[in-house]
Order: structure tokens, then sequence, then C-alpha cells
């Protein structure tokens, strides 16, 4: 029997709301609250599979594409999760798959794909560099066959809880580079392996909770074999990475906006005020209703991106920038509905709308601010001059 697209992607919606709703909402409270990593969850999703969807079956994942990604992080927050805490695994690797040696392929990826290794932490964003990434300070000096990295990172994810790191750092002085975006190089390095003070780690707490670290690195040795593609372009290894990040970060904000609507609806129809629904108020019915057309319209970008990149259309980049922006605009105005729905009960905790209200607010800031985006677009797509 042929499974038809829809079939597969309904599959995938099933198997994942499955491990989802082994963890409820006071789960993702409690982890929120006391800013625990949510390990329980992560395992039970890279033991189903779905973290190494992505990866190519002939290095032990499943050989699904973004689209089929996206959906399994919507899934995710639409449970009242949150797809931030996994989602990490599933595009860093791309930078080893596209740009890594056969070697390093087959060294990490099958055990990437059956969650023997966690590779949740790609750093990248520095204090003085923001989003600037090419005034990185961070350096990584040849010394015959060995790298010495040193320099510090901010708002690193998921460190206490990965085996390896993403770091990219320069390997020639800005000063030195014909082009700003080379001399930057990309390292895939083993945390476990990591000699005694040679990272720092300080936790930052956010309003987000989770596992968000300052990192220095003082003469942070790693053997050459770390070294992903070719020295001095890691910036351009990154970049499809971020590409498909951009589309799976859609997916997520996508799934918090599904969220949010599903609860604005439910609560707004049983609130009775003034002895009728709260939700036959159009003052309270239309913000949830354009919230909800927002988020369909943004869906059907978030779907052209995921198959352009899949197909390896170079407009991808264009469309995923367009669709994170989009998602989470849209995923921002159903929070900022679903909100106004609850009331005073918006702000109590059992209810969850506020944990998932600064998740949705969040997006609209990292991976990338909308700001960005929208001077890539004003740029890249429009060819009107260079705004920063
Ligand atoms: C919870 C959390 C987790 C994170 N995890 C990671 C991680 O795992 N790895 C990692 O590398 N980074 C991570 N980050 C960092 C995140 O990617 C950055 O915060 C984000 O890219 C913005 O950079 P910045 O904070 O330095 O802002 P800045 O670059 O200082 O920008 C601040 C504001 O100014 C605006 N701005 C700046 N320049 C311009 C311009 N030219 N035109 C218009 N507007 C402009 C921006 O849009 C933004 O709104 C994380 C951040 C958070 C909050």
């Amino acid at each position: 029997m042929t499974v038809g697209f829809a079939d597969l992607q309904q599959d995938i919606r099933d198997g994942v709301h499955e491990v989802c709703a082994r963890f409820d909402l006071d789960y993702w409270g409690k982890s929120h609250e006391e800013n625990t990593y949510p390990t329980e969850f992560v395992k039970a999703m890279s033991d189903a599979g779905w973290l190494g969807a992505l990866i190519p079956e002939e290095y032990g994942g499943s050989g699904l594409g973004f689209t089929e990604g996206a959906i399994i992080l919507e899934e995710v927050n639409r449970s009242g999760g949150n797809a931030n805490q996994v989602h990490a695994q599933m595009y860093t690797m791309g930078a080893v798959l596209r740009h890594g040696s056969e070697e390093q392929k087959r060294k990490y990826l099958p055990q990437i794909a059956s969650g023997e290794l966690r590779l949740q932490t790609f750093a990248v964003t520095e204090p003085d560099a923001g989003s600037d990434t090419t005034k990185i300070q961070t350096t990584a000096v040849k010394k015959g066959d060995r790298y010495i990295i040193n320099g510090q990172k901010i708002f690193i994810s998921r460190f206490n809880n990965t085996d390896l790191m993403l770091l990219l750092a320069r390997t020639t002085p800005l000063d030195q580079v014909e082009k700003k975006t080379h001399g930057i190089s990309l390292f895939l390095i083993d945390t476990r392996e990591v000699g005694e003070g040679m990272i720092e780690a300080t936790k930052i707490p956010t309003m987000l909770g989770g596992d968000t670290n300052q990192l220095f690195f003082t003469d942070l040795e790693v053997s050459e074999d770390c070294l992903i593609g070719e020295e001095g372009r890691g910036l351009y290894c990154v970049m499809d990475g971020m590409v498909a990040e951009r589309i799976l970060v859609s997916g997520s904000a996508l799934g918090n906006g599904k969220w949010f609507i599903d609860q604005a609806v439910k609560y707004g129809n049983e609130r009775v005020v003034f002895n009728r629904p709260i939700t036959q108020n159009q003052s309270v019915q239309f913000p949830i209703a354009q919230a909800y057309m927002e988020l369909r319209a943004a869906e059907a970008l978030m779907y052209e991106a995921a198959a352009k990149f899949d197909k390896k259309d170079p407009t991808a980049g264009a469309d995923a920038n367009m669709a994170k922006y989009l998602c989470s605009d849209a995923a921002y105005h159903a929070a900022e509905a679903c909100m106004q729905t609850f009331g005073g009960y918006a702000a109590a905790n059992e209810y969850h709308v506020n944990r998932k209200w600064m998740q949705a607010r969040m997006m609209k800031i990292a991976p990338i601010s909308s700001n960005l985006v929208l001077s890539y677009v004003g740029q890249h797509v429009l060819k009107m001059p260079r705004s920063y």
C-alpha cells in the first residue's frame, strides 16, 4: 500500500502527539518554574526517533524532509510543551551532514539519530557582536594539529544537556580578510572530552526557564579533526543550517499559535459574564479570528519554504526568513488575543497562558529578530539599499 503525503504527515502528527500526551501541562509548568531541563521528554522524543527524523536513512535517521520536521515541532508546542528544548538537535546536524567529511558523518550522525549523542548546542552569539555575527571575537589559533580557542559566548542554550557543541570562532582576524564573512570557522566539539577549566559555563536565568548560559573559553584545545568544512568558511557552513532553523522555528511558532487559539476559543466559549459567553462579544471574538487567519497564511508560506528547502531551491532562504517573521508574529497575535480572553486568569500559572505567552514573545527576537528579517527582505529580496 502506498502511503500518501498527507497520510504520512497525519501519521507524524499522531506519533508526536502520542509522545507529547505523556507530558502534561503540569510537567512543563514545573520544568519552567523550577528552571529544569525536560530530560525525560527529550529522551522520549529521541527514543521515538523524532529528533533523528531529518537525518538520512543511510546514517540511521528517518530521512524525512523539513515539512515533516516543522510538523514535529509544531505538535510539541501545540500540546503545550516547549519545542525550543529539542529543536537544535534537528537542525544543527545539518552542518555535519552537508559540510562534514564522510568520516565525521559516520562517526556522529548514527549516534545522533539513535539519541546516544546529544547535539543540542550551537554557540554563535557574543556579548559585543550581537546580531552582527561577523564581529565575533572568539578566536581559534592553529598550533600543530590542534586549535586553541579563547573567547566568550552568551545566551547559549542547553550547554549542560548536550554532548556535542557546534561553535563558530575566528581563525583569521577581521582586519586581515577580504570579506568580513571570511575567516570564521566551524568546530564540532565533544564537550565530554574538554579538559578541566577550559570551558566555564555560567547559567543565565531567563523568563523562559531551561538551560541558558554564558560560556568562557580559556585555551580550549581541540583536535583539527573538529573542524567542519574548510577553515575560514564556517559562516557558509552554517548559513543553510540557519535557513533550516528558520523553517523549524516557524513550525514551533505555529504550534504555539494554534495552542493559543484552542485555549482562547475553549475558555472564551465557556466563560459567561453579563449573561453570555465572552466570545459572543466581537471585541473578544474578532482578535481570535484575525490571529487564526494570520496563522493560516503564515503556515502556507512555511510549507512553501520547507518544500523549496528540500528541493534545494535557492529562493528557500528568503521564504524561510519571511515564514519565520510571519509565523512568530501571528503566534504572538494569537498569544495576545488569548491572554486578553482569559482576563485576570491569564496571570494564574495553572492556565499556562503566561508561560506560553513568554515563549511566543521571545520568538520575535531569537533566533533572529524581526528587524533583521525585515532588513534581509528589504535588501536581498526587494533590492533596496542595505539599511545597516
Ligand atoms: C532564550 C535565548 C536562547 C538563545 N539561545 C542561543 C543559542 O543557543 N545560541 C546562540 O548563538 N544564541 C542564542 N541566543 C541569542 C539570540 O540568537 C540573540 O539574542 C538574537 O540573535 C539577538 O541578538 P542580541 O540579543 O545580541 O540583540 P542585538 O543584536 O543587540 O539587537 C537588539 C535589538 O536591536 C535590533 N537591531 C540591531 N541591529 C539592527 C539594525 N541594523 N537594524 C534594525 N534593528 C537592529 C535587533 O533587531 C534587536 O531587536 C538566545 C537568546 C535567548 C534570549
